[in-house]
């Protein structure tokens, strides 16, 4: 009984030191566990993760140093929906293979760059409803005795990109092709042009992008896996992902999802842009 008491007083000498620890983890509460909505609201300015090498979806044009492309199109309509018309957008530049850790880290509060929504990436970060559906092909020199991917047998090699879920579905659509993999489209594409590839592989929306820069390329053989784009946002924001998804709606009733779609993709021969229904 004596000793019982006595680890009942040493527990309450604990008291304090719980208390302190406590008190510190909620000071180390990461940033992006904050609510967006509220502190957007209060800061009236909102960070966005875009790539920034990617034609047609978000590119950095070097005479004005701003990023342009569809997702960073989509991004300003759905924050301005949310927060008004005044909110200041920023844009930070993403790869496939940082765009996670960015996130996470509360660089960014939401990313719209070209990603798919996966079963995998559903585990680290939450998503919105599909907002654009891509679909993976390639791309060859004009002339190539690849025609699509059935072609990329053994002894061929497709490049890839980092951090894509390109990579692992070319694996399994092409087991026998070898794959380079680089660490953005910019330099998948240089590696391409520099025969290091027979093909370069990622989704169709991108790969038009590129080829329209260069038409001794092409893309061919059509899709062989779905990609629905979803916007990236942290776990716990659900505030955020419910107003994002309103807005997403907003935009399609209105035509503004229409009118972006229009401005990035009508004048692309061969790629529809396939919508959102
Ligand atoms: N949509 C694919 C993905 O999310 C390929 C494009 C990209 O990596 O952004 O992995």
């Amino acid at each position: 009984m004596r000793n019982k008491q006595k680890s009942w007083a040493k527990l309450w000498l604990l008291l304090p030191l719980l208390s302190l620890l406590i008190a510190l983890s909620a000071c180390g509460k990461n940033i992006a566990q904050e609510d967006v909505v509220q502190r957007v609201k209060k800061t009236n300015e909102i960070t966005w993760g875009v790539k920034s090498d990617t034609r047609l979806f978000g590119l950095m044009n070097i005479k004005t140093g701003k990023i342009q492309g569809f997702d960073v199109d989509i991004a300003k309509a759905i924050s301005k929906e949310i927060f008004g018309d005044q909110v200041k957008i920023n844009f930070v530049p993403v790869t496939s293979n940082t765009r996670l850790p960015l996130l996470k880290n509360g660089n960014v509060e939401g990313l719209v760059s070209t990603m798919t929504i996966t079963p995998e990436r559903k585990k680290e970060i939450d998503f919105s409803d599909v907002y654009f559906n891509a679909g993976q092909a390639i791309i060859v020199k004009k002339g190539s005795k690849i025609k699509s991917v059935k072609d990329l047998t053994k002894g061929t090699k497709v490049i890839g990109i980092q951090g894509s879920n390109s990579v692992d579905n070319i694996k399994k659509a092409a087991p026998n092709t070898q794959v380079l993999q680089l660490s953005d489209a910019a330099q998948a594409f240089t590696a391409l042009k520099s025969d290091q590839g027979d093909a370069m592989t990622t989704d169709n929306g991108i790969l038009y992008g590129l080829v329209s820069d260069d038409p001794s390329y092409q893309v061919v053989g059509g899709t062989f896996t779905s990609e629905p784009y979803g916007i990236g946002i942290n776990k716990g924001q659900k505030k955020f992902r419910t107003a994002i998804n309103q807005a997403l709606k907003t935009i399609e009733k209105d035509g503004t999802y229409q009118k972006i779609v229009d401005k990035w993709f009508k004048k692309i021969s061969g790629f529809d842009g396939s919508v959102v229904k």
